[in-house]
This record gives structure tokens, sequence and C-alpha cells, in this order.
């Protein structure tokens, strides 16, 4: 039986910089390819976040996913399996993004999606002779989907399940990959598929991968109706717009949705602009986070630092903000103009790409290039500022007391944080 092997790279640095988040969610892209791979084959998965790879295992295949800062780790193992003269196949969104470059380092690309094409490449592997490169020509059907393998889950956090309903997002943020990678296509899994493997799982706190689960309102509220008497806890990302429509925050509430993990990237508004993100209306946050904490459901804000109307003061007002608000979790990152995306292109036209070591392009521990309003030094000592307040204990006892909705998770998870936070931020 030809041998599988399916990895999920993972550079030393980015699992490094992953030890400050206390949730460190299992990516599920191997495990639903897995599921795709037809019964003639042996499928095994190591997910670099939980372990290491046995440099001497047997496979006809090493099939790597990896994002942009992992992209020379993966190009490095890519380099030790194909001297063992075993078949290299790369995807992924680096992949994606950059197929020229990713395509020197391996025997096969896949471009975009694996869905139809994952099939078609083993069997032309197994009769001798395949493409180098894969590429869909439209957006494949989420129809039919095999339910990820659960056999081939790694990484333990603190969850029970991991999935997906939707992929893409109708949306074009500047500094989005997804927006990328999906042409802005939003495309849907048929409801029943979607709950009956949500039902699936042993455990009660599940994790919806979705990009953004509010893209399609109607779907989502469709969805939350068929999940609601599985009588599981879940959590997703969601743009703005959930925030606005009771009728989706009863039927998420209702479903046990306990906590949107929302983009709201910028408390400034020109900022907001400057990266076609204007939709996030700051002046709404305000009662969008209220309106879903009345509701029971905690909000994880996601905040980018960096932008080209960011001035020194973007720091201290946002945390001010987050305070009054009473936003349970943050996750904070320094705006990274990825290859592919629109804003590199803009950047690179202004001659502002500081570096080109996709190594750097982590979010958190660099600044790749320069910053209108301020210096990449100020933007690196901000974005410690933000994470040193967020999770000190002033702030996590303000922001808990205006809002204390699902404290009994929020307090531990916050005081986690902090703690993980405090050791790791200077190593
Ligand atoms: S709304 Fe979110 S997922 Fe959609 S394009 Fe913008 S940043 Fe990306």
């Amino acid at each position: 039986m030809p041998k599988l092997l399916l990895i999920t790279a993972s550079s030393p640095e980015i699992r490094n910089v992953r030890r400050s988040r206390v949730l460190n969610f299992q990516q599920i892209t191997m495990p639903y390819l897995a599921a795709q791979t037809p019964p003639g084959w042996d499928v095994i998965h190591v997910d670099e976040e939980a372990e290491e790879i046995n440099w001497d295992i047997e496979a006809d295949v090493v099939g790597i996913t990896f994002h942009t800062p992992s992209a020379y780790h993966a190009y490095e193992i890519a380099a030790r399996f194909k001297l063992r003269g075993i078949c290299v196949v790369m995807g992924g969104p680096h992949v994606t993004l950059l197929p020229e470059e990713a395509g020197q380092h391996a025997d096969v690309i896949f471009i975009g999606e694996a869905e139809g094409l994952w099939e078609e490449f083993l069997k032309s592997f197994e009769e001798g002779s395949y493409q180098h490169i894969y590429q869909q020509t439209s957006a494949p059907s989420l129809e039919n989907i095999p339910m990820a393998r659960k056999d081939l889950f790694h990484r333990h956090d603190h969850t029970n399940g991991v999935i997906f309903a939707t992929r893409g997002c109708p949306h074009e943020c500047d500094f989005c990959t997804i927006a990328v990678m999906y042409c802005r296509k939003l495309r849907k899994r048929p409801i029943a598929e979607v709950a009956a493997e949500y039902a699936s799982f042993n455990g009660k706190i599940i994790i919806f991968w979705d990009d953004n689960i509010s893209a399609d309102l109607k779907y989502a509220k469709e969805l939350f109706h068929a999940i609601t008497p599985f009588r599981k806890w879940w959590s997703s990302q969601a743009s703005i717009h959930a925030g606005r429509d009771d009728e989706f925050l009863e039927a998420a509430a209702q479903s046990g949705c306990k906590q949107l993990f929302l983009g709201l990237e910028s408390i400034s508004q020109q900022s907001m602009a400057g990266v076609n993100k204007g939709f996030n209306r700051v002046e709404d946050y305000f009662q969008i986070i209220e309106h879903i904490h009345s509701h029971g459901i905690a909000v994880q804000a996601g905040i980018v630092f960096g932008f080209d109307h960011d001035t020194p003061e973007i720091f201290k007002n946002t945390l001010d903000f987050l305070e009054e608000a009473g936003v349970q979790n943050a996750t904070f990152n320094i705006l990274t103009p990825f290859p592919g995306t629109p804003l590199f292109r803009r950047m690179e036209a202004e001659g502002r790409i500081l570096s080109r070591d996709w190594r750097k392009y982590n979010s958190r521990r660099d600044v790749v290039y320069q910053p209108k309003q301020m210096s990449a030094e100020e933007l690196l000592a901000g974005f410690q500022y933000a994470n040193e307040r967020f999770y000190s204990s002033p702030s996590i006892a303000k922001r808990l007391s205006q809002s204390p909705v699902q404290l009994w998770w929020t307090l531990p998870l916050n005081l986690a944080y902090g703690y993980r936070w405090r050791k790791t931020a200077h190593k």
C-alpha cells in the first residue's frame, strides 16, 4: 500500500511565537485532505506544533502545507525528503500566494484548493506520471466533502473539535490573504453535512475555522438552528455585521456560541478606509460589542497596529477603548503586508518593504515595512505595550467587571494569557 506523509509545517520561530498563546487551535487542512485521499493509501499526519518529524519514516509522497513565515522551514523539509527521492507536494496559503517561489522547492504544487485535483494527482502518481502544477480553474464545490480524519488531529488544545462551514469572504480588505486566495468568493457547505460533522465530535467545545461565519447571515442562522439540538459550545470568527443582527446573535447564542472573534482591526476610521475595510464603522464599535454581550456572548477583538493613519497615540487609545467596552479577549497583531496582497503591492510600489525574509512575516516579533506615522521600533514597542497592558491585573479587572459575560472561563483565560505573555514576551 503506498504511503502518504502529510505535514503541517511550523518553523521553530513560529512555534516560539505561538507559545505566548494559550489557545492554539488544531489546523484542519491536512485532516480534511487525508479524508479525501483514496482508500488505497496509508496516511500519516505530522503536525509540527505537536510533534517532530521522523526523518527516517517511509513515504512515497510527502505533502506539506504552510503559511508564509514557515516557508523557508518548509523548503528545508522538502529538500530533505527530496534527497531521499521522495515526491514532495506543496500547497497552502504561501504556495497559492507565491507559486513561482514554492514551485522551485517541490515536485508538485497545488495552487488554490485541492478538492477534486488531489484524487487526480494521486491517481496519476500511481500510474507513474503527474504534473508539476495543479491549479483550480474555478472554485470547487464544497458539497459532499468527507468529514475530517479525527484520528489525525494531534494538537492538544482546549477544544474537542474543529470544523468549517464556509470558505472565503465576500469582502476585499487590502491586507487579507483570504480575499486573495479565494477571490472574494464565499462558498458554503450544505448545512446537513456540517451539522452531521458537528454532531460527530464527542466533546463539548467546537471551533468553526471559518474565515467569517457571518459572511452570509441567512445561511449562518439556518446553520445555528440546525446545530442547536446538539447542545455544544462553539466559537468562530465574524465580521462586524454579526453584531448588528439581532436574529443572528439570538440564534448563535441559543446554539451554544460562547465567543465571537470580531475583526475590529482598528479604532481609526481613516485606517479602516485606507485598507478597504471602511464597512467597519468605528463609531458603532461600542454599541456592537454591547449588543453581542447582551446575548451572553464574549468578544475577542482582533486588533492590528501599524496602518498608515496610525500615530503613536493609537496604542493607548485602543487600550482605553477595549477597557471601556469591556472586551473579554484580544489578539494583537503588527500589520504585515503578506506577499500577493494589494497591501504588499502598494507598499512595494512606495518602496516601503523593509524585508523579504519571510521568517519575519510573523505579525508579532518583526516589522517588515516602513510605517508612515511612526518608526518600526515605536510600532514594536506599542505592540508590546498593548499586550502588557491588556493582560495586566488592573486591565483584566476593569474589562471583566465592565462586562462579566462568560466570566467563569474568560477570567482564567485572561490570567493564563497574562502569565504566558510575561513568560515568553522577551524571549
Ligand atoms: S472581512 Fe475579514 S476575512 Fe473578509 S476580507 Fe476582510 S479581513 Fe479578510
